[in-house]
């Protein structure tokens, strides 16, 4: 998807959001062999690069969640591995939206939320984020950039 959207990516890097490593192919890492995965990384990497080169931040997110051993000892060598704390469920097509809710007001302060940005999931994810950063906003919460330091 970024791919085929360059000038959004240049568009959100621009608004002050960050643009991070999810593997090219959103590649399960329970699924893939080492060889493949890590050759998926750097193409996902070179991609990141080429259109935001003043992106000193190296984080990885792996797709699905999911991660080897091995591979987290290797990209940790290069990155700065982020594993989501809450994930929103934006993506199931019966969502109990109360559930969800409830499960979202729970969030942490430096927790990092999970939503999609895919056409499939923007009825769910739109209910969801409004309410979400409605219910924290209210309550003096306020929403940064991912700082890994
Ligand atoms: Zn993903």
């Amino acid at each position: 998807m970024a791919e085929k959207n360059t000038a959004l990516l240049q568009r959100i890097t621009v608004s002050g959001h960050l643009i991070v490593n999810h593997t090219f192919q959103h590649l399960n890492g329970w699924k893939s062999p080492a060889q493949i995965y890590f050759k998926d990384v750097l193409k996902c990497q070179q991609f990141i690069d080429a259109i935001v080169p003043e992106s000193s931040i190296k984080l990885f997110r792996p797709s699905f969640g999911k991660l080897t051993k091995t591979q987290m000892g290797i990209l940790k060598k290069e990155y700065k591995i982020n594993l989501c704390e809450k994930i929103s469920g934006d993506y199931q097509p019966n969502l109990s939206f109360p559930r969800a809710l409830y499960l979202l007001y729970e969030t942490q302060a430096g927790d990092t939320v999970l939503f999609h940005d895919s056409i499939k999931c923007y009825q769910n994810l739109e209910i969801l984020l409004t309410k979400f950063l409605a219910f924290f906003s209210a309550r003096g919460y306020t929403f940064e950039i991912l700082n890994m330091d």
